[in-house]
């Protein structure tokens, strides 16, 4: 269990906002530089699935590939620096009371479900869907869609460079706290996935929570 000194002073009277996002629904929200996103696992064993772009130009986006070339390690993790396709820090992780999440997987799909899981699941909410959704909010598409953050995902890779989607090791009430360090558009799918046990196959609530640093 690992958390940021940061994260003291971060309560539920010093927030700014606060929302519980149901199972299987989007969320997003403009974040300035300097709020803090605290996302609340609150049944545990939930995957939110996540993608940032910038406000100014959302051609600049968060990109994994840069995120764990940048740290030189495979997981999302407390000190995390969550980088753009330019290069340019976007957010940290300054707390994480979870231990563990993902950006080498991606996200579900209908399409994916069909293949991984057959035709009958086609018809099941996914992701990208919810992906769809929010983004249509800020003049985004399908084709702005890029690999994105698993918050509480676990996808432990083996000596020999496998890896899957197992259980979640998040428990009940476990968070990770992003803090901004540019202007950001943050998008949130929490997750619908049935068929794998990335969200215990029970998709359920999770919580957000922000600061703005500057009022603490
Ligand atoms: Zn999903």
């Amino acid at each position: 269990m690992t958390a940021g000194a940061e994260s003291s002073s971060r309560t539920a009277s010093t927030a700014i906002y606060v929302h519980d996002i149901p199972a299987e629904r989007p969320w997003s929200q403009v974040l300035k530089k300097g709020q803090t996103l605290r996302i609340i696992d609150s049944e545990g064993q939930q995957a939110v699935d996540a993608l940032l772009y910038c406000l100014a130009d959302p051609a600049e986006r968060y990109s994994a590939q840069d995120t764990l070339r940048t740290q030189g390690s495979a997981y999302v993790e407390l000190g995390t620096k969550l980088v753009s396709n330019k290069g340019r820090v976007m957010a940290r992780i300054t707390a994480d009371s979870c231990g563990r999440h993902d950006t080498s997987a991606g996200c579900c799909s209908c399409e994916s479900n069909a293949v991984r899981f057959g035709e009958a699941t086609k018809y099941q909410h996914a992701c990208r869907e919810n992906f769809i959704l929010e983004l249509a909010k800020y003049g985004l598409g399908k084709r702005d869609i890029v690999a994105n953050l698993n918050f509480f995902m676990n996808v432990p890779i083996d000596p020999d460079g496998n890896f899957t989607v197992v259980d979640g090791i998040s428990a009940p009430g476990n968070y990770v706290d992003i803090s901004m360090e540019l202007d950001v558009i943050f998008v949130i799918s929490n997750c619908p996935q049935v068929n794998n046990p990335c969200n215990g196959f029970d998709p359920t609530p999770i919580r957000v929570m922000i600061w703005d640093e500057a009022k603490l």
